[in-house]
This record gives C-alpha cells, sequence and structure tokens, in this order.
C-alpha cells in the first residue's frame, strides 16, 4: 500500500461539488479505493487530511517546458545540453505548482520526456509533440516545412519519436513576424499534416488567433484550437461539430503585459495590446456556448511564475468548477488518458493535492501554493508532503 489518505473533502471535478469525510487508497501508483470512513484498515501510510481538500493534479495543456528564457535570440545561442538542463528546472517549477502532467506545445522532444518517464528528473508527465512546423516565414522557433513532401517528412520523424501531437502555426502570433490576420498552410497542407499525424494515433494542435485562421483548421480536422482569440459564432459550431478542444491561454499575454514586454519588438508589443481583452471575451463565449475548453498558459522563462494566474483571470468570466475541469478532466481528454488523470475515481493514476480550503468556493487558493498546497503526489509517488503520515 502505498498511501491512505482518511478525513478528506474530495473534489469531485466532473459534479463541481465537495464529498465530505471519504478515505482514499492508493497502491501501486494508483487510486485503489475510494470509500467511505471505517471502511479501509489503518496503515502505517496513513495520511489524516483533517478536513482539506484532496483534489487530482492538475494539467497544463499548452506549455514550453524547453523554452527557459523569454529572450529567444538568447535562448537560440544555448547548447542544447545547457538547455536541457534549464528544462528541468521549469518541469520541476512546475510540478511543484501542482501540475502532474503537461502537454508541451513546441520545444520538448522524445529524450527530455524519456528522462520524465524514467524518473530521472522530477517533472509533470510529459506529452511532447517536438518542434512546431511552420510555413517559411511562419513563426519563431520552428521547423520550416513548404509542401505535404515536407510536412510528411518532418510528422513521420515526429511520430517515429513518440510524439503525442503536432503543432502547426496556422496564422500569425505575438512573437511572430507574420501579421496575426496572417494565414499560414494551404488546405492541402492542414489535411495533410491532420492525415499523416492521424497515421501515427496522433492529432494536430494549431496555433491559430483570427476566426479565418481557426475555422478553416476546424473544418479541415485540426483538434485543438490554441489561443483563438479572435473566434466567431461559426468557431463556436465547428467546435461542436468536429468535437474539437480550445485552449485559450491568458496567463502568456497577462505576463508579458505585465512584465513590459521588454524582450518584444514594438511591433510585437503592439500585437499584445488588447490580447488578453479579446482573450477573455472568446473564453466567455466559448463557456457559455459548451466548447470543451482545456486550461493552457503559453508561457516562456521567468514567466512560468504566472502558471497558476489563469485560474485569476479566468474567474473573471468563468465558474471556479468549469475551470478546474478544464484542468482536469478536459485535460486528461485533450493528452488521451480519460478516467486515468484528472480525477479521483478508482484504477486512475494517483495523481493527487492537498490543499486547504475549497477551490469551489475560491479558485485562488491554487495560486498560492507555499502557502495552500501541502501535498503533492504523482502516480503514488509523494512529491511534497506537509502533513507527515501517522499510523
Ligand atoms: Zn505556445
Amino acid at each position: 500500500m502505498d498511501a491512505v489518505f482518511t478525513n478528506g473533502n474530495i473534489l469531485d471535478v466532473r459534479e463541481g461539488r465537495l464529498l465530505a469525510g471519504r478515505t482514499v487508497v492508493v497502491r501501486d501508483g494508483r487510486i485503489a479505493e475510494v470509500g467511505d470512513a471505517g471502511t479501509v484498515p489503518a496503515s502505517q501510510r496513513t495520511i489524516d487530511l483533517g478536513g482539506r481538500t484532496l483534489m487530482p493534479g492538475l494539467i497544463d495543456s499548452h506549455v514550453h517546458a524547453t523554452q527557459a528564457s523569454a529572450d529567444f535570440a538568447e535562448m537560440t545561442s544555448w547548447p542544447s545540453s545547457y538547455a536541457t538542463v534549464r528544462a528541468t528546472g521549469v518541469l520541476r517549477d512546475m510540478l511543484r505548482r501542482g501540475f502532474t502532467t503537461v502537454r508541451d506545445l513546441g520545444g520538448a522532444e522524445a529524450g527530455l520526456a524519456r528522462a520524465v518517464r524514467e524518473g530521472l528528473i522530477e517533472a509533470p508527465r510529459l506529452m511532447f509533440g517536438g518542434p512546431i512546423l511552420a510555413p517559411t516565414g511562419g513563426h519563431v522557433l520552428t521547423r520550416v516545412c513548404d509542401g505535404t513532401t515536407e510536412l510528411r517528412r518532418a510528422i513521420r520523424e515526429q511520430m517515429a519519436q513518440g510524439a503525442h501531437h503536432i503543432k502547426l502555426t496556422l496564422s500569425g502570433g505575438v512573437v511572430s513576424s507574420m501579421a496575426i490576420d496572417a494565414l499560414g498552410f494551404s488546405e492541402e497542407e492542414i489535411r495533410t499534416a491532420v492525415e499523416e499525424a492521424g497515421f501515427g494515433k496522433g492529432y494536430v494542435a494549431g496555433h491559430a488567433y483570427t476566426a479565418e485562421a481557426v475555422n478553416r483548421a476546424l473544418r479541415w480536422g485540426v483538434r485543438t484550437i490554441e489561443h483563438g482569440n479572435l473566434i466567431d459564432d461559426e468557431s463556436i459550431a465547428l467546435f461542436h461539430e468536429h468535437d474539437a478542444y480550445y485552449v485559450p491561454t491568458l496567463a502568456g499575454f497577462h505576463a508579458l503585459t505585465e512584465s513590459g514586454a521588454a524582450h518584444l519588438s514594438d511591433q510585437s508589443r503592439d500585437k499584445l495590446r488588447d490580447m488578453l481583452d479579446t482573450g477573455l471575451r472568446a473564453l466567455e463565449r466559448a463557456d457559455r456556448a459548451g466548447v470543451r475548453i482545456g486550461y493552457g498558459t503559453d508561457l516562456h522563462g521567468e514567466h512560468h511564475s504566472y502558471q497558476l494566474e489563469e485560474f485569476t483571470l479566468r474567474a473573471k468570466v468563468q465558474k471556479p468548477a468549469d475551470i478546474l475541469r478544464s484542468a482536469t478532466v478536459v485535460g486528461a481528454e485533450i493528452v488521451g488518458l480519460p478516467g486515468e488523470i484528472g480525477e479521483i475515481t478508482e484504477g486512475a493514476h494517483a495523481d493527487l493535492l492537498v490543499v486547504e480550503g475549497n477551490p469551489l468556493d475560491d479558485i485562488s487558493v491554487l495560486t498560492a501554493p507555499d502557502q495552500n498546497l501541502r501535498l503533492i503526489m504523482q502516480g503514488g509517488h509523494v512529491v511534497k508532503n506537509e502533513l507527515g503520515f501517522g499510523a
């Protein structure tokens, strides 16, 4: 037996409620039993939660683990060994904020994922896609692909290395020389990428801002839309029609705005203006329409400290229960592990957090992990424990 949690309020993220006085048994890295008090034998590894909240570990569906600096020009000069060491620090900090799973949207590759899988570094479960694919003139820090042959070659290589998804640049962006409303890749190229990623049992994630870029992507089979600040009513219908996911990234815009965007060009700073407002409006529109929304942050370098701010930002337009679903059960669907992570249910991986307070009443309890996050367990392994084990 790995551990027994007693006397806890279990956060049922699906129903958005707390279940009082429950006991959870963890065995072989998984949740073996969820029951009432008294049904479970005492163990050397019993943790009395004293009425604290026991909740599933968080899932961030849009991170850049390898972008350990917000200064991209400086980062491209790093030797790969140094970049890897910096990425391990970024990942460790994510886990210590309570993120037990992250989906990397550009940069992380097979070697880093293998080191995580083998437990060589302290890190969240890591779903990686390899380099971002962009057409000539597209986004920064990408692998350039023009035409279906180059796309197929790149995607076959990345899928063969174990990529979970393929990210395409489908419009301009804040830190890109392409205009926000410029389109990346043709219909033929996008359909080819979707087909080729599907051959490897992966899917395409699309970086897109405008409704035009989002809607063509959804029509042609892109499964997750990243950012999507300027979606319209047609986008909403297409999300539903194609069972696609929306991953807004408000924290990234917020961090850049707050920090004065020191590393950005004047052109990028212009693009950044209004991004938080349009992002919030898009989130509100998607939320009201019942689109499946993932929790994403899209942070770089020192801005990673804003990773939990996404909760605060979304709370301006969403209920805590809905934000929590984005960061748990919906995230689990996005990374292809529904029922395995993101909820406290028998058979799931024991990715668990113990927090002070009730995040359903006040989501901000999650944003101060130093004070409120008392225990982190990942796959049954204790990462942090301020409560100790009783007898
Ligand atoms: Zn990103």
